[in-house]
């Protein structure tokens, strides 16, 4: 069944209330989802009615749509300022981008399966998000040299290790600005612990490790 606006808007109203009450504190990410309709990026118009369920969801290629609690976890964690430069590894749908965007990110997003970019494309066009969110087909372990330094960098699947060359596409710090920070889930498949590296200095780096979560797994080189 086809959701009206007017549902998306009330169940979404319902997911910010639900993600406030689990712990999501940032006001500002809260009203992020609170905007960015979620249905849209589902290819399958039968689960347009668990778009806005915490769950996560197929989208085709055997990969899913992050639950929103985690996407507004990991945002939270992110910690986004207008004009950040930001880049996520593993576009998926569209949805962590699109709420990255709407916390006034210029994005840059990778994804390996050219075929769920086809998809994903056009969606992010209509609404709005192009040229904001910027996508293209590759392995995102490589990070994206052409728009490196980031200020912060998003991977949304889960690999055993934090794959040195993003680590390295972090900016140095700079006075009066947050520093430049990597939000990565390291571990082995179905069992990954969120780490935080944040780079404090030209060569130093600090590790703080958050939530357990289960991703779908980060591919390199293949
Ligand atoms: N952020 C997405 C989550 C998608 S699931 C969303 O909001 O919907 C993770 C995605 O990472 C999958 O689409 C998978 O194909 C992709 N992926 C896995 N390894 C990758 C790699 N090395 N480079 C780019 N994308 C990768």
């Amino acid at each position: 069944m086809l959701l009206t606006d007017r549902q998306a808007a009330a169940f979404r109203r319902r997911l910010v209330d639900d993600l406030r009450e689990r712990g999501i504190a940032d006001e500002r990410v809260l009203a992020a989802i609170g905007r960015v309709p979620r249905h849209r990026f589902m290819p399958d118009t039968g689960l347009h009615r668990q778009a806005y369920d915490d769950v996560a969801l197929p989208i085709g290629e055997g990969q899913t749509i992050s639950q929103p609690y985690t996407v507004a976890r990991m945002t939270e964690l992110l910690d986004i300022r207008e004009g950040e430069r930001v880049l996520e590894v593993g576009t998926g749908s569209g949805y962590q981008a699109a709420v990255l965007a709407e916390l006034g990110a210029r994005v840059f997003s990778i994804e390996r399966h050219a075929a769920l970019l086809q998809k994903t494309r056009p969606i992010l066009k209509a609404l709005g998000y192009d040229p904001v969110v910027r996508t293209q087909v590759g392995d995102g372990t490589y990070g994206w040299p052409g728009y490196a330094p980031f200020d912060a960098i998003i991977v949304t699947a889960g690999g055993p290790e934090v794959p040195a060359e993003l680590r390295d596409q972090l900016r140095d710090p700079v006075d009066g600005q947050p520093d430049a920070r990597l939000l990565i889930p390291v571990g082995p498949p179905k069992r990954q612990v969120l780490h935080r590296i944040t780079k404090t200095g030209p060569d130093a780096f600090a590790d703080e490790r958050f939530d357990g979560v289960v991703f779908v797994p980060l591919v390199r080189g293949a």
